[in-house]
């Protein structure tokens, strides 16, 4: 594919920006479907509403356990061809490479993904946090089970893992709609550096709903350079992407395209 080989005839990153359509062939549902909603008492939440620091505030029980529920759902999950595929790119890459995702369930990095390279801009459902520790993360403690039934709420002595005497709450460590990104914990200023100088753009299974993902495809389409995007149904991503004088849509699965572009990107 010439795009691919004006590409690596350039300098630069080449850049895959993935998001939940890549870990939906591995059995991790997305924001979009019907699994995403989460029932509290009878009122149904939306995962907007419900990722948020506001809700969190009201109700961090809840909100807790919504993460315990799908934190299991991810580990059970295993990388797919897609995974793989980027961790081919890496490989075959080195400096090149670079991953942004706003995946948080771990799994470019189970797949063989290098911690280095890859930016977990949303964060990582493994993971919580102490207020008052800002930037440092921990693992969630081991007493905490990873098989989470979607109906189980906080008993005692998770309560007692996830909240100090004084009363303060550990929360788990990612990027909720309500908040802003930054570098020591989401790679923000890492992110768009790398778009500023990227040879190529691979967008991967996103909707186009969150600002750093839009900022990196905008810088792209603006610079002019290889922008590819891969997804299953139109966003604004692939209405740029069609756009773009570069750009390239592919309608289809994670698991069917992107193995072959990086086929043409490391032949
Ligand atoms: P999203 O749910 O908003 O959108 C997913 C996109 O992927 C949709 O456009 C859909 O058409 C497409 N898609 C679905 N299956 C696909 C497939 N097999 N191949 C290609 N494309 C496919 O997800 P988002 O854009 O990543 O953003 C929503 C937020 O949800 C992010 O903040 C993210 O952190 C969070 N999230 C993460 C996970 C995860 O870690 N696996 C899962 C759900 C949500």
């Amino acid at each position: 594919m010439e795009l691919c080989e004006r590409a690596l005839a350039a300098h630069g990153p080449i850049l895959f920006l993935t998001g939940a359509g890549v870990s939906a062939e591995s059995g991790i549902p997305t924001f979009r479907g019907a699994e995403g909603y989460w029932q509290v008492g009878s009122e149904n939440y939306h995962p907007e509403d419900l990722a948020t620091n506001a809700a969190f505030r009201r109700m961090p029980e809840e909100v807790w356990a919504w993460y315990l529920y799908r934190r299991g759902v991810c580990r059970a999950a295993r990388p797919n061809a897609a995974h793989l595929a980027l961790v081919e790119a890496e490989r075959t890459l080195g400096e090149r490479f670079v991953l942004v995702t706003q995946n948080v369930d771990g799994l470019h990095v189970r797949a063989g993904n290098s911690p280095e390279r890859t930016f977990c801009i949303h964060g990582n459902i493994d993971l919580l946090r102490w207020t008052d520790e800002h930037p440092r993360t921990r693992p969630l403690p081991e007493a905490i089970p990873v098989d989470w039934p979607k109906a189980r709420r906080l008993g005692e002595a998770e309560r007692a893992l996830l909240q100090r005497p004084g009363g303060t709450w550990a929360r788990p460590h990612v990027l909720w709609f309500d908040e802003s990104y930054d570098e020591p914990l989401f790679r923000f200023e890492s992110s768009v550096s790398a778009a500023r100088r990227a040879a190529m753009v691979v967008v991967v299974g996103t909707s186009g709903a969150t600002t750093l993902p839009s900022l990196i495809v905008e810088i792209a389409s603006q610079r002019g350079i290889p922008l590819v995007c891969i997804n299953r149904d139109p966003s604004p991503f692939t209405e740029t992407a069609a756009q773009a004088p570069e750009g390239l849509v592919l309608f289809g699965s994670a698991t069917e395209y992107l193995p072959a572009l990086v086929r043409c990107l490391t032949g």
